[in-house]
This record gives C-alpha cells, sequence and structure tokens, in this order.
C-alpha cells in the first residue's frame, strides 16, 4: 500500500510511529500530481521545492526528538486565496496575478506551526465568485469522477485534488457554499465552520460577514483534524470568536445518544434531482436504523435565500473590491499605453472642437483606475461588482440590501426554531450531480441556483458539512449536507462520522489510467 492511499490520520500514524518520512510521503504526493493532475487541473502551483524542505525539517526535528506540530509531516493543500508569503496569492484572478503577501494569513501559519507540509496553491474561481471554477482566469478544474464535468466550486481546486488524491487534506473556503458544493460533487468531505470560529486573517475577502475557511478530506476523521488545527481565536480578526477549541478528533467516536436529526419540508420540491433525492433519504434512512429520531421541520424563509445572498454577498463583494485600484494591489494597466491614448482622444476632441468631450474626458487617474479594472477582473467578477454597487446605491440600498439583512435575521431565526426541536438538520448539498462544464457559464441564474441548500448556512453563520451518500447510474457521486447550530461542530462532525461508520460511500475512488492521457 502507497503513503497516498492512507488517510490523513493514518498517514499521522504512520509517520508518528517511524514507518515512513515525511519526506517520503510528500515525494509521493509530488509524483502522483505530476502523474494525475494534468488531466485535473486542481493545483495552480505545485511548491516541490518548499514542500521538501518543510517535510525535511519535520523528519529532523523527530529525528533529534524535538516537539512536533498536531499535523506533522502531513501534506495539505490550500485555496489559492489565503496569504501566504512564501509565494503568490492570485484568487485565480489577473488582478493578483503578480501579488506576493508580505505576511501569513492566521490559517497558513497555523498549519505551519501545526509542522504540515504544505503542497502548493488550489484552483478556484476567481475571488471565490462562482459555483465551477469556471471562473478562474487561469484554468479548468476537472470532476476526477468526469473529467468532461466541474468539480463544483468555488473551491473546486481543493475538492478535485483530494477526489484526485492529490493531496490528503485541503483547505477551501466557503461564501455560499464553496466548501460543501464542491466536496458534494466531487465525493469528498467538506465542513464549513461557524462563523468566526476560523480566522479570516489573511484571507482575501469576498463578502466579509459570510466568508469562513474549512477543512476538506476524504473522511470526517481527517476534517476534524485539519479544522483543530486552524480553528480559534485570533486577535488580528475582530469576527473570530473566543471560545476554545474542543477536541473535535478525539471525540469523534462518542456516539451521539438519542440524535433527532431534521428534515426540511421545504427541500424537497420542484427542481431536485430524483436519483439526488433517493441518496438522501436513503441517508436519512440510514440515520434512522443506527437509532436516529428523525423530525420534518420547516425553514419557512429559506425560499428567500438565494435572493438574499444574491444581494448581500455582492454588496459587500463590490465594496471589498474596491481596494483593487491599480494603485494599492496588483495589476495595473499598461500606463504608456494609457497615456498615449488619452492624449490622441484628447487631440481628437479638441481639432473638432468638441468642448462638451473635453469637459468629460477622463483625467489620467481615474482613467487608470478603469483600464485596471476592466482588464484585470473577470466578466463574473464585474457582474458581482455592478450588482452590489446597484444593491447599495442611494434610492436603492432600502430596497435591497436593508431588505436582504431583513431577511437574513428571519432565516437565522427559522434555524433557530428548527434547532430547538432537533439536533442537526440533513439536506442534500446541491439539487443534482455534477453539471458539464461550460453547461452554465453563459446562465449566471441557473449557475446561483445551484447554491439553493447551501447558502443558508453562510446567511445564518451557522457551520455545515457535507459527506459522500451515493453515487448516480452515471457513477457521479452524491453528497449529504448537515447542519448544526452555531459552534456546534463537534456534534456536526460526530454525526457525519457516525455515517461514515457505517457506510462505505467515502472510500471510493475515481479511476486513474497509470500515465496521463496528455
Ligand atoms: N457559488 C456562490 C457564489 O458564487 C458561493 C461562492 C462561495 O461560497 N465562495 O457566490
Amino acid at each position: 500500500m502507497s503513503l497516498a492511499d492512507l488517510t490523513a490520520s493514518e498517514l499521522l500514524d504512520t509517520l508518528g510511529r517511524g514507518e515512513a518520512s515525511a519526506v517520503e510521503a510528500a515525494r509521493e504526493y509530488l509524483a502522483l500530481i505530476e502523474q494525475r493532475d494534468g488531466d485535473i487541473g486542481s493545483y495552480l502551483r505545485v511548491d516541490a521545492e518548499g514542500a521538501l524542505a518543510q517535510a525535511a525539517e519535520v523528519d529532523r526535528k523527530r529525528e533529534a526528538g524535538e516537539e512536533l506540530g498536531p499535523l506533522a509531516g502531513l501534506p495539505v493543500a490550500v485555496k489559492d486565496v489565503l496569504c501566504d508569503s512564501a509565494g503568490a496569492t492570485t484568487c485565480a484572478s489577473r488582478m493578483l496575478e503578480q501579488f506576493h503577501p508580505p505576511y501569513d494569513a492566521t490559517v497558513v501559519a497555523k498549519l505551519k506551526a501545526a509542522d504540515a507540509v504544505l503542497l502548493g496553491r488550489l484552483n478556484m474561481d476567481e475571488f471565490a465568485m462562482g459555483g465551477s471554477t469556471e471562473n478562474s482566469a487561469f484554468q479548468v478544474t476537472r470532476n476526477p469522477w468526469d473529467r468532461g464535468r466541474t468539480p463544483g466550486g468555488s473551491s473546486g481546486g481543493s475538492a478535485a485534488c483530494v477526489a484526485a488524491g492529490l493531496a490528503p487534506l485541503a483547505v477551501g473556503t466557503d461564501t455560499g457554499g464553496s466548501i460543501r458544493q464542491p466536496a458534494g460533487l466531487c465525493g469528498v468531505v467538506g465542513l464549513k465552520p461557524t462563523y468566526g470560529r476560523v480566522s479570516r486573517y489573511g484571507l482575501v475577502a469576498f463578502a466579509s460577514s459570510l466568508d469562513q475557511v474549512g477543512p476538506m478530506a476524504r473522511t470526517v476523521r481527517d476534517a476534524a483534524l485539519l479544522l483543530e488545527a486552524i480553528a480559534g481565536h485570533d486577535p488580528h480578526d475582530a469576527t473570530s470568536l473566543e471560545e476554545p477549541v474542543p477536541q473535535y478528533a478525539a471525540t469523534l467516536d462518542k456516539p451521539l445518544e438519542g440524535l433527532r436529526l431534521g428534515v426540511v419540508k421545504e427541500h424537497y420540491g420542484a427542481g431536485l434531482d430524483g436519483e439526488v433525492e433517493s441518496a438522501v433519504r436513503a441517508a436519512i434512512a440510514q440515520y434512522e436504523s443506527l437509532g436516529a429520531e428523525v423530525r420534518e421541520i420547516s425553514l419557512p424563509h429559506s425560499k428567500y435565500a438565494v435572493a438574499t445572498y444574491y444581494v448581500i454577498a455582492p454588496s459587500e463583494a463590490s465594496s471589498n473590491l474596491a481596494r483593487y485600484d491599480g494603485v494599492h494591489y496588483g495589476y495595473r494597466t499598461d500606463q504608456t499605453k494609457m497615456v498615449a491614448e488619452l492624449a490622441a482622444e484628447r487631440k481628437a476632441l479638441s481639432d473638432a472642437g468638441d468642448e462638451a468631450g473635453l469637459a468629460q474626458l477622463d483625467t489620467a487617474l481615474v482613467r487608470m483606475y478603469r483600464k485596471t479594472r476592466a482588464e484585470g477582473f473577470g466578466p463574473e467578477v464585474k457582474r458581482r461588482i455592478m450588482l452590489g454597487t446597484y444593491a447599495l446605491s442611494a434610492g436603492y440600498y432600502d430596497a435591497y440590501y436593508l431588505k436582504a439583512l431583513k431577511v437574513r435575521r428571519l432565516i437565522r431565526q427559522d434555524f433557530d426554531a428548527a434547532f430547538e426541536q432537533v439536533d442537526l438538520i440533513a439536506s442534500p448539498v446541491t439539487a443534482a450531480p455534477a453539471f458539464k462544464l461550460g453547461e452554465m457559464v453563459d446562465d449566471p441564474l441557473a449557475m446561483y441556483l445551484v447554491d439553493l441548500y447551501t447558502v443558508s448556512a453562510n446567511l445564518a453563520g451557522i457551520p455545515g458539512i457535507s459527506v459522500p451518500c451515493g453515487f448516480n447510474t452515471a457513477g457521479l457521486p452524491i453528497g449529504l449536507q448537515l447542519l448544526a447550530p452555531p459552534l456546534k461542530e463537534a456534534r456536526l462532525l460526530r454525526g457525519a462520522h457516525m455515517y461514515q461508520q457505517a457506510t462505505d460511500w467515502h472510500q471510493r475512488r475515481p479511476a486513474f489510467s497509470a500515465t496521463p492521457s496528455e
């Protein structure tokens, strides 16, 4: 058995027992990436040299009997949205193609302090906006289960990487479903923590009141291990929570006695794929056979969740992305060309005696801002900026943004009421399995509707997990989502683990030929 076949927890034990070295594990993963990722496209950049150096340092520390961190020697790959001073952080955007952060995000610093081995940086939708990873300015990522289909998004690189066995652990971010949805579509585990459970310091902001960083892995146990290493209060993030981090991994095997599982009656309407519905219902039946009591609950405002999210998230994005002006960060348009163009326009207007036109002509600074943003951002990011700017503008603010905030409160209250009756809520992750690449690129609304089951958790700030619960007849994975009350990650993980103990969906692997197809 190769080291890359082991789960992260098994690999950690193997390394701990001295049966293999961190360098061997890193080498094995780097070879697999070399062999397979040409077909998948999950990594934007692989840091072989850095990874081998970190691995060698872990081996040295172990040999010298020095204290080791909780992820000692475990390879981890990180979505390209968390700052790492070791290289670029691009957010899969031209705007940040050359951005080298001067500091580490807290999550990255924690991974380094935990003695993890950072393999590289993963593809994503530009600025985490999207649900298919097709909005990346740099490359397409393919679903390891069907290369003609999307891995989902925006953490599609993270999900595909774990599903393809190109890292045992990956870090993703979830603003409206971007950890859970790609995890569901790629047949891996993905957890979005409670808002504030994991520090956002050094996470390039999309929608600050919704963004959370979380673990992706093949098993719930591995996700628990990674969450434990990255969670916790951070004085650099005022929204991070003070509560101590429980021992998620150590408490995992404690059975959930008398679990009350909520099934949301509004979730099973038109639009839900038949095979997804059967798989999710079978998973719920499995819980019943494990002793859970299943109760029907109602989340009456969930039908407004997508609309609410697509007002709030773009509004916050339009504000967060104002900083990309060609001065503070990243890309700047070719100024020599821009100045020459402006001079030519000025001359043409003045030759034509067009005083009004001259009065309206951009100053060089304004033209630089405009061109920088026009060239640096992709179409979906521009769409979000326009939607958000509109929703926040005078005259519309009350009708859209303020209204959305009120509905957000009602959505949270629905969950508060539901969690009086149940301990966890079960639902589909998405209404259908992975869609074809290109299928929705020209239909943003269809793409937004994919987020139906995931956005509510972000609006309410509660934790959610996606676990594999079956495959459709075409062999595509199907995900089960579990939701828990704020800060009940331990319960969420135990509930998901209990299901994984009883099923083997998470043990299936996509097929790879020995040599890449190119
Ligand atoms: N698909 C959603 C969006 O495009 C969610 C993205 C995310 O969670 N980062 O906004």
